[in-house]
């Protein structure tokens, strides 16, 4: 028989439970279009007929929402896994904040309140040394936002080793330039010094700025300016300000990772803005932070082009509850774990896998990922499987996503919450029968 003619009819098709179950996940429209498209391939001979629901769910879970991930890559911030986490008040918020909620709203008055105040109050009390904040889009956001309120149609002094792509194939002075700024490069790939800088600074001057390199690292014959020497040119009379990008966000210091800049010592060293990224190391929703002198900021603030970044009250939610709580933020936790801790974990796991599946504790190394801490490793322990478990384990429900190595499929669990662990065995379980 013609196998054209074996096409199951859509009836059929849609009845099938996990197809009523994409139904009910992503409404009938979109799976009537996929499973019709699914037919067609059939008819054209492109699958065998009896794969007419498989093709259908397989297209349909590519358009799906975002799914919640199991991240035990051993990457704390990975870009394609949506980066920072939120924390359990984080998500709290966001979805209190979901419907109307009184995120421009005095509830005492009855009138307009200051849009976001929560989060810029947190934020301001979590840096003191900013005499004023802003929360943009992201990073890229508050870059292009200082770039064309202080520098348009002037220049951005810029050391030549900071003209860092940031990923996906975009370049920071790309950005910078798309404001109707200039640059004027200065200094060298490996080394920038003072006087470099100070040849630079002139009458159409914007501003200096520093952009902290966080996702490389350059050794052996280097230099650079540091924001200290740097502050202390560009303040004399009649002088430009000095704006810092530190990257990933981190308000104070951070012992275990000394090399990261952080808001408040860039400020106390003598920025006078500073920007960040709200979900690499702060551990909240995607946003730009601005910190700093209060001129400034109210400059950048009143912009035409700051309503153009403008965040969503579930950001400003996120992030208010983020700062108030930051014992609770996944980065963090997962940075501060000890190795102990991870090793006791790793093994009652592999201990009840032990009976379905080839599983061992083993030492692995975790790293910062998305733009922070290049090259700093984070001894970590793992749970050791055999790979051919990581394409199923990708596709289970929940996705469970390790990394590769030695021939063996690694489970990072410096990554995994503790609160996890329960639903990783279950996931990987189900996987091996
Ligand atoms: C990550 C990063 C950016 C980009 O930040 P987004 O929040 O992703 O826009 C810019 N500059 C530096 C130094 C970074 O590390």
């Amino acid at each position: 028989m013609d196998p054209r003619r074996r096409v199951p009819r859509t009836d059929a098709v849609l009845g099938e439970p996990a197809v009523r179950q994409a139904v009910a996940r992503m409404g009938r429209p979109l799976v009537k279009t996929a499973v019709a498209r699914a037919q067609d391939r059939a008819r054209a001979g492109e699958i065998p007929p009896e794969e007419v629901a498989a093709a259908a769910l397989a297209e349909l879970d590519r358009i799906a929402p975002p799914r919640r991930v199991i991240n035990a890559t051993g990457v704390l911030l990975h870009t394609n896994l949506g980066r920072a986490p939120l924390s359990a008040p984080a998500v709290e918020a966001v979805v209190a904040a979901a419907g109307s909620t009184d995120v421009e709203y005095d509830l005492a008055t009855g009138t307009r309140a200051r849009r976001g105040r929560g989060a810029l109050a947190a934020l301001a009390a979590a840096v003191p040394a900013a005499e004023a904040v802003h929360v943009v889009n992201n990073n890229a956001a508050a870059l292009a936002l200082a770039a064309t309120a202080l520098a348009a149609g002037r220049e951005i002094v810029i050391s030549r080793g900071e003209l860092v792509e940031i990923g996906d194939g975009f370049r920071i002075p790309d950005l910078l330039v798309s404001t109707g700024a200039r640059l004027r490069e200065v200094g060298t790939t490996n080394r920038t010094n003072l006087a470099d800088y100070a040849a630079a600074i002139g009458p159409d001057t914007g501003f200096v700025l520093k952009v902290h390199p966080s996702n490389f690292r350059v050794e052996g014959f280097t230099g650079s300016v540091d924001v200290a020497d740097l502050a202390r040119l560009v303040h004399r009379p009649g002088g430009v300000p000095l704006v810092v990008d530190i990257g990933s966000g981190l308000l104070a210091p951070e012992p275990l990772l000394p090399e990261e800049p952080d808001a408040a010592s860039t400020l106390k060293a003598g920025a006078d803005l500073v920007t960040a990224s709200g979900d690499k190391l702060l551990g909240g929703p995607q946003c730009g932070l601005l910190l700093g002198r209060a001129d400034l900021v109210e400059r950048l603030r009143r912009h035409p082009l700051a309503r153009a970044l403008r965040v969503d009250k579930l950001t400003l939610a996120a992030l208010a509850a983020t700062l108030h709580r930051p014992e609770e933020v996944p980065v963090r936790r997962a940075l501060l774990a000890s190795p102990a801790e991870l090793s006791a974990r790793a093994a009652s796991i592999a201990a009840a896998l032990k009976e379905h599946v080839d599983a061992w504790v083993c030492d692995s190394v975790a790293t910062v990922g998305g733009g922070g801490a290049p090259g700093v490793e984070l001894a970590s322990v793992a749970v050791s499987l055999p790979a051919r478990l990581a394409g199923p384990l990708r596709t289970g429900r929940p996705p469970v996503v390790g990394r590769i190595e030695g021939g063996r499929l690694l489970l990072d669990l410096r990554t995994v919450p503790a609160e996890l662990d329960a639903e990783l065995i279950r996931a990987v379980t189900r996987r091996c029968r």
